[in-house]
């Protein structure tokens, strides 16, 4: 059995779901392929994580109106501060300062996950096809084919939202930077003493970075990256003695924690595709690149790329080019290389100069970060980034359709 479509996207995950709604209601005849039974409780990574939207994540997902439906979910960060643990340097960034009304959002990967597939199940222009997992890939000239259970389907264009672990990725042999951080993240959704006031935290720590981030009903998202070999330990501990642990490394800032919900971990590496494309095909998303989640900037730098692609392959289309033609797609990674690039090296190198406890490194980074507090136009130009809106923004960034 053969079908035909202009757009195949491989994966539904934030990425992959998030295309597919931009790509909607333009005459185009897409495919979604999803592994998992397309429910919110399946998709993998639609889990309890807090995710801290930028701003310009938010603005993409108004555009596309899904916002609505994630809103009232979805917590402001109104402050972010910065601070190292026995350091004492700190930096704060204030949304009144940058005037705006948040710097971004924290919700679940859950409720955006369901915001997600609530609206792709409305969607007659997109074929869903889950559960269903590609297991081959072949790329001629004129068409991309893919093949699962028995079936065939066909492209012009095919796209790789199949994560960090990639198959179509792997079987179009794209050249893939990778880098081991030896460390892991333990999540969990914790209750403060004390009101969070709309305070994201960012605390570096002798054993790595930890996040609080504000969260609905006065809860906190934590992301707490350990040693890999500190994982089975933390979280065997009971509820009382990973507060404490907590409560040691975060300091007083909150109040007393006093619950913590289910803890989960996710090993932590760095990868990397440098050139995105090929003709007829596209990753994107964390197939494209896998980021330590230190800064937040995982999907964010992915919704940004959803984004610019589904712009780039539309204005094709409508002026008449194939949108897996390299020259399109060529044009969609000529835009998107250098955000991608800083994002990933600015990831790494927080990760890596916070992760070194020498005594120059440590006086360097508190005399770095006091200096920075006391410089508000350095300030500004980091809060732009951290909103995601620096360089050229995509249409959906600016708050208008496609
Ligand atoms: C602890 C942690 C905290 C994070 N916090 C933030 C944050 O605050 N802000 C932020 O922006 N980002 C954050 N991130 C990053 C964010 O979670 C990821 O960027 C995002 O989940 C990636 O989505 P994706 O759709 O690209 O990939 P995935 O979620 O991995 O989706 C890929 C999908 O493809 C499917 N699939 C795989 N193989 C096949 C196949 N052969 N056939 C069909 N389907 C297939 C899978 O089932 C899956 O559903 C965090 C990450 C972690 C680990």
């Amino acid at each position: 059995m053969k079908q035909a479509y202009d757009i195949i996207i491989v994966g539904g995950g934030m990425a992959g779901a998030s295309l597919a709604i931009a790509l909607s209601g333009h005459d185009l005849r897409i495919a979604l392929v999803e592994a998992a039974p397309l429910k919110v409780d399946a998709v993998p990574n639609y889990d309890d994580r807090g995710i801290a939207l930028a701003q310009g994540s938010q603005r993409i997902f108004s555009a596309l109106n899904v916002w609505k439906d994630m809103a009232d979910s979805a917590e402001p960060i109104r402050h972010i501060h910065v601070s190292e643990q026995g350091g004492f340097g700190f930096t704060h960034l204030d949304a009144g300062e940058e005037q705006v009304a948040a710097l971004g959002h924290v919700i679940t990967a859950r409720n955006l996950g369901t915001a997600l597939l609530n609206r792709l199940n409305k969607l007659d222009d997109i074929h869903i096809i889950a559960p269903g997992r590609v297991q081959w890939v072949n790329i001629e000239d004129d068409l991309a084919h893919i093949g699962l259970d028995g079936k065939t389907l066909s492209a012009r264009l095919l796209v790789a939202a199949d994560g960090g672990n990639s198959f179509v990725r792997q079987q179009l042999c794209f050249d893939v930077r990778r880098r081991e951080y030896g460390q892991s993240a333990i999540t969990a959704n914790v209750t403060p003493g004390r009101p969070h006031k709309n305070t994201a935290y960012e605390r570096f720590t002798r054993n790595g970075p930890m996040a609080l981030l504000p969260m609905t009903e006065q809860r906190c998202a934590l992301v707490w990256t350990v040693k890999d070999d500190m994982v089975g330990e933390m979280l065997s501990l009971d509820d009382a003695a990973f507060l404490a642990r907590m409560q040691r490394q975060f300091g007083w800032r909150l109040g007393r924690f006093l619950r913590a919900g289910k803890r989960n971990s996710y090993p932590l590496s760095q990868l990397y595709v440098p050139d995105t494309v090929k003709h007829r095909a596209v990753v994107i998303g964390n197939a494209a690149h896998t980021l330590h989640p230190v800064a937040g900037q995982g999907f964010n730098l992915g919704i940004r790329d959803v984004a610019a692609l589904a712009e780039v392959v539309l204005q094709g289309i409508q002026s008449g080019e194939d949108p897996g033609d390299i020259a399109v797609l060529q044009r969609y990674q000529d835009w998107r290389r250098k955000d991608q690039q800083k994002v990933v090296q600015l990831t790494d190198t927080l990760v890596r100069s916070f992760s070194n406890d020498m005594l120059p490194l440590r006086l360097a980074r508190n005399i770095g970060v006091l200096a920075l507090e006391g410089l508000a136009p350095a300030r500004h130009v980091i809060a732009r980034a951290a909103m995601g809106l620096q360089g050229r923004l995509p249409r959906l960034s600016r708050g208008l359709p496609l």
